[in-house]
């Protein structure tokens, strides 16, 4: 079965990698800008990052027919320094118009803190000045619930952002309800042994239906494993999911979640 990662940290992985998820029925991927495992010391440090992202990876994805669209921002862990953020945020419309940009992410909390709200809001702002989808980040673990909550009432406290043009990823059992009941797309990452397990995931998709959810490997620097969307998928065979479900999750909903974006231009495979 063909199948789309929507958030997976190339940058981080090897070729070999992109072989190995080509061979398992990946045809298209998204990657969010990241943290780097440490803070980066300057604009210009982004300015690089950028370029990878919107330069290097897709051609290096194309190689195995992958088509590598990307998202925008600084991480909420560096939204401390408020002044390098500001300097990183006016600096992302340089890349806006890049053919494999979608929006602006993946932005969110990370410890709740004011700082982090402010730099929230200043690239919803951008979002919505360029009009841009955005990907959020959930908080992990025991800030996530009222880490979520306060970015959906930032998003829905103002009138001019489109809940369907916004995809909140990380969200788990006692999140995803919420984040679909008030109009969100929702992804649910998959890690190997923390966080959502594939069988988890399969239980919030049988607690949720299949509307508005997509599920991706987030695939980082970190113990991940880029894999485990095809885990997913043989977990659900296993439970005696039809096919038509399945490939909604895969496959259907992220290219209907990324198809309101102006730069999304997928050709699936023939
Ligand atoms: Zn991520």
């Amino acid at each position: 079965m063909y199948y789309f990662d929507p958030h997976i940290h190339m940058v981080s992985r090897t070729t070999d990698d992109y072989e190995t998820l080509a061979k398992m029925g990946c045809v298209g991927m998204s990657e969010p800008a990241f943290w780097a495992g440490f803070d980066r010391g300057s604009v210009e440090s982004f300015r690089d990052y950028f370029r990878q992202l919107t330069e290097f990876e897709p051609s290096r994805a194309a190689q195995y027919g992958i088509q590598h669209y990307t998202w925008l921002c600084i991480n909420a862990k560096e939204a401390e320094n408020v002044e390098l953020s500001r300097e990183v945020i006016k600096m992302i419309p340089e890349f806006l118009d890049k053919p494999n940009v979608l929006g602006i992410g993946e932005i969110g909390l990370n410890k709740n803190t004011k700082n982090e709200s402010t730099i929230f809001l200043e690239h919803m702002e951008l979002a919505i000045q360029y009009n841009q989808q955005i990907l959020i980040h959930t908080p992990h673990l025991e800030d996530k619930y009222q880490g979520t909550r306060m970015i959906l009432d930032m998003l829905t406290g103002d009138s001019r952002i489109d809940t369907t043009r916004v995809l909140v990823d990380h969200v788990e059992e006692h999140t995803a309800k919420e984040v679909l009941d008030r109009g969100f797309w929702a992804g649910m990452t998959l890690y190997p042994v923390t966080k959502c397990t594939p069988q988890r995931a399969a239980d919030i998709i049988e607690l949720c239906g299949a509307e508005r959810l997509l599920v991706n490997s987030a695939g980082d620097w970190g113990p991940s494993k880029p894999t485990a969307v095809p885990d997913l998928i043989l977990e659900l065979r296993r439970r005696g999911h039809s096919e038509a479900l399945i490939r909604k999750v895969v496959y259907d909903n992220p290219i209907e979640f990324f198809s309101q974006s102006q730069n999304f231009s997928f050709t699936p495979p023939q």
